[in-house]
């Protein structure tokens, strides 16, 4: 078996097929066996697991799920790479690659057929171009998850673990921290990858909650709250939310936020995930009044 992680047996397979990269794709393919081995291990893989990797490419990480796992399925866009799959992963009979676009597959579909509707690990090294619609659309479609350790932007990781207060606290980092704990467990250079990408990354683990930290009678509600709180940041949250197109007027909200002893100028960033669970209970209870 030859292991991708291994800077020539990649060249080799690119070569052996006059693979191009696709741009477009986010293709930037891992190439350091030390950082596949952390991935793996951060993931806390068991041979009780199945796993979805989301962009196997020519099946570098794919090749060390195998091995841990019990089950590994494997959603790849790029139809070039297919045939390139079928030869590198022809060793391991528990793998399931799927052509496709990860942000039109049914995952509960592959949770009920590939893993009797139990929970499942997601790892990947993902395309950056989608990385928010991708961990967003896993959580909120409620697929029996139980973490997802994932290479991204280290940007778009810190963005994830931030607190109120800071310039990158935002809906993402509420979103995040409403399905999961999240734990940066590795920061990636460049050069561990080929082609080099132009920004530095992370592998994020967000180990889901079987309960949310938060009570929230309307989580859609909570959301929309907080998408309008940081769709004009420099606005204060009372502008944000009674422009914000949910129907909500300036009295109710200023009323609310009087009752949450928060000043009427407090702007989004300010308030923590339980304040925002506050501020959805409340306002959704003055809605339906
Ligand atoms: N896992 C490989 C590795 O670590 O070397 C490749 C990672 S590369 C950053 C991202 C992969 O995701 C590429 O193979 C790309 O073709 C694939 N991809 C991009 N968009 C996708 C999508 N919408 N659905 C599924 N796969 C996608």
């Amino acid at each position: 078996m030859a292991y991708l992680g291994i800077p020539a047996n990649t060249m080799a397979i690119l070569k052996k097929y006059n693979f191009s990269f696709q741009k477009k794709y986010g293709q930037n393919f891992l190439i350091d066996t030390n950082i596949l081995e952390r991935i793996i291990s951060e993931s806390e893989i068991t041979k009780d697991d199945c796993v979805l990797e989301i962009g196997p490419g020519i099946g570098t990480m794919t090749q060390y799920l195998a091995e841990s796992a019990k089950r590994v399925v494997a959603v790849e866009i790029d139809r070039s790479l297919i045939p390139i799959l079928e030869d590198t992963l022809s060793g391991y009979d528990n793998v399931t690659v799927i052509n496709d676009d990860i942000l039109k597959v049914d995952i509960q579909k592959l949770c009920d057929k590939y893993n009797d509707s139990r929970p499942i690990k997601v790892v990947a090294n993902l395309p950056y171009y989608i990385t928010t619609p991708i961990i967003m659309g896993l959580f909120e479609s409620h697929v029996p998850l139980k973490s997802i350790t994932i290479m991204v932007q280290k940007e778009v990781a810190d963005r994830m673990q931030q607190k109120p207060g800071s310039k990158d606290y935002g809906a993402l980092s509420l979103a995040v921290q409403y399905y999961a704990k999240p734990e940066i467990v590795a920061e990636v250079s460049p050069n561990y990858f080929i082609p080099k990408p132009n920004v530095s990354s992370a592998v994020i683990r967000l180990t889901r909650y079987e309960n949310p930290p938060v009570e929230v009678d309307d989580e859609h509600f909570m959301f929309s709250l907080i998408r309008a709180s940081f769709n004009q940041r420099r606005k204060t949250l009372a502008n944000g939310l009674a422009n914000g197109g949910l129907g909500l007027d300036r009295e109710t909200v200023n009323s609310v936020l009087e009752k949450m002893e928060l000043s009427l100028t407090v702007r989004g960033e300010a308030l923590t995930l339980e304040q925002f669970a506050k501020l959805s209970n409340l306002l959704g209870k003055k809605g339906n009044s």
